[in-house]
């Protein structure tokens, strides 16, 4: 069981896009199957060469902008990373109880903003296919920021973006080492998403309150 969260001490909700409102799988399978399969046809590679190369690629940049820049990996992988997506459209949706979440969030009266290190073409297309925009108050992507959020340079900068007060926001996301960075920064509290995709395992979280579902927090309580 998560711990309650003292809703009444909260009243700005950052949260994270992929994994977190939206399921992983998208991703997952775009970035693990789709990109290595047509690296390998482009180049003429074994499946298994295509991923080994992809992989020292993501390690390079793992944790920075580029990390999660479409241009950039169009460009070092030579892929039409724009046109893969477009073939993947079905599989953008929604993380359980997320509308339901965002719903009693909003009744409540708490500032919803979506905070994420998704570049804004990759941003645009979810926004195209699940509407986000009207079930939150504001929508950043930490590329117009300039860092990603596991830097305190993006939250120092998010605090001059938006009005809030870090005491009394909650940030949820799926990466423990971005949870982390908010709490490093002050950000009041924390929850982490252990089942971010749907179709593998959950992840163990072990420095934060975690759910799988949001159902687990409805009716808000607290
Ligand atoms: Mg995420």
């Amino acid at each position: 069981m998560p711990t309650p969260l003292p809703w009444h001490q909260i009243d700005t909700v950052l949260l994270d896009m992929d994994g977190t409102l939206i399921d992983l799988h998208f991703d997952s399978y775009l970035w693990q199957r789709r990109v290595p399969e047509c690296y390998a046809e482009r180049r003429a590679l074994s499946l298994a060469e295509a991923r080994a190369q992809i992989d020292a690629h993501y390690q390079a940049v793992a944790g920075t902008l580029d990390w999660y820049c479409v241009d950039y990996w169009s460009r070092t992988l030579g892929l039409d990373i724009r046109a893969l997506k477009q073939e993947l459209l079905e599989k953008i949706q929604w993380r359980p109880h997320a509308l339901p979440f965002l719903a009693a969030l909003r009744a409540a009266g708490k500032q919803l903003v979506l905070f994420t290190n998704a570049h804004p073409a990759s941003l645009s297309v979810k926004e195209a296919r699940l509407g986000l925009a009207d079930h939150l108050d504001l929508m950043i992507s930490t590329h117009e920021l300039g860092w990603s959020k596991e830097s305190q340079h993006c939250w120092q900068a998010l605090a001059e973006r938006l009005a809030f007060d870090p005491a009394r926001t909650l940030f949820v996301d799926d990466s423990e080492r971005i949870l982390q960075a908010a709490a490093d920064f002050g950000i009041g509290y924390q929850l982490a998403i252990q089942t971010p995709d749907s179709q593998q395992p959950a992840q163990r979280i072990t420095a934060f309150p975690a759910i799988h579902d949001y159902a687990e927090l409805l009716p808000l309580a607290g």
